[in-house]
């Protein structure tokens, strides 16, 4: 099933969580002056027109990234995530929104690659659009990106970092992500992947981040941001979380500082909050 478009909830709370995480990973990677790859199973369009119909339908970067934009306190560790949205954006006006390959590819040395799987044909050729003069530094594929990414494990330099950002429009997905990261782990096991989820009413959301634990590993890290209280008739999305795996050991320090920022700017009621755990040996 391929109904999802992230073009509707670009910029949104969630956006603002993925995204800052991702540019904290790949900031840590380029520390290190040796090559890596970043693989994005599930990339999307790349990039969003905040001013388009679908993201206009509910707006949701007005209550996301647009809640950060102007403000004048921002903890330094949010400024690059928040610099690389200000850069397209030159006229001052938030107009586009950078996905997680844009937000990547500016951050990524001459020696880095991307690898990026989408499977729906209009957000695939819109990708393949936004990377069409980047040769062979990026290769945009239209296929499953939970079997896909097998044929890049282990990436040649040794380095990687994969980010899993399936829709869960279909509830396999929650199943998928963990046969799947299985399967990445025993092929490269020093890889470092993030894996992103909702917070819904939903049995399989909330299982999600313990069966995840439960994968062969022995350094992990758990962040969550919720923006309200789960709704009294049990719909919709309250929050979200990243659970990565092989996490930079800074990781943890950086979201300590930033977190609280999240939940009183971003919070919508009382019910916001973060949660922050971590096993890192
Ligand atoms: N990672 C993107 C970002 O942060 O900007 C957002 C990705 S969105 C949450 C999930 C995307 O996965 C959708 O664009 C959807 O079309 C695509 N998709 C769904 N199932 C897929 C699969 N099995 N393999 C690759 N892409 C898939």
């Amino acid at each position: 099933m391929l109904s999802y478009r992230h073009a509707f909830h670009a910029g949104n709370h969630a956006d603002v969580l993925k995204h800052f995480v991702l540019v904290q990973l790949l900031e840590y990677f380029n520390q290190k002056d040796k090559p890596y790859w970043y693989i994005d199973t599930h990339a999307g369009a790349g990039c969003y027109a905040l001013d388009e119909a679908f993201a206009r339908k509910n707006a949701e970067y007005e209550d996301g990234v647009g809640r950060l934009l102007g403000r004048k306190d921002v903890p330094k560790e949010l400024k690059s995530y928040l610099k690389l949205v200000r850069d397209l954006n030159s006229a001052g006006k938030l107009r586009l929104y950078p996905g997680s390959p844009c937000c990547a590819a500016p951050l990524l040395r001459e020696e880095d690659r991307m690898r990026l799987f989408e499977l729906h044909p209009a957000d695939n050729k819109l990708l393949q659009k936004t990377f069409e003069t980047a040769g062979s530094k990026v290769m945009v594929l239209q296929q499953d990106g939970f079997t896909g990414i097998n044929a890049f494990l282990p990436p040649p330099p040794r380095r990687a970092l994969v980010l899993m950002d399936p829709p869960y429009e279909v509830k396999t997905d929650y199943r998928t992500v963990v046969s799947s990261l299985k399967e990445c782990l025993r092929r490269f096991p020093t890889g470092t992947y993030a894996v992103w989820y909702p917070k819904l009413h939903s049995m399989e959301s909330r299982e999600l981040p313990e069966k995840l634990k439960r994968l062969p590993i022995t350094s992990w890290l758990h962040v969550s941001l919720d923006v309200r209280s789960p709704s009294s008739d049990g719909y919709g999305m309250h929050g979200s979380g990243l659970f990565i795996i092989n996490p930079p050991w800074t990781l943890n320090e950086i979201l300590k500082k930033t977190l609280p920022y999240l939940v009183t700017v971003l919070g919508l009621d009382t019910g916001a909050s973060y949660t922050l755990e971590s096993e890192i040996p």
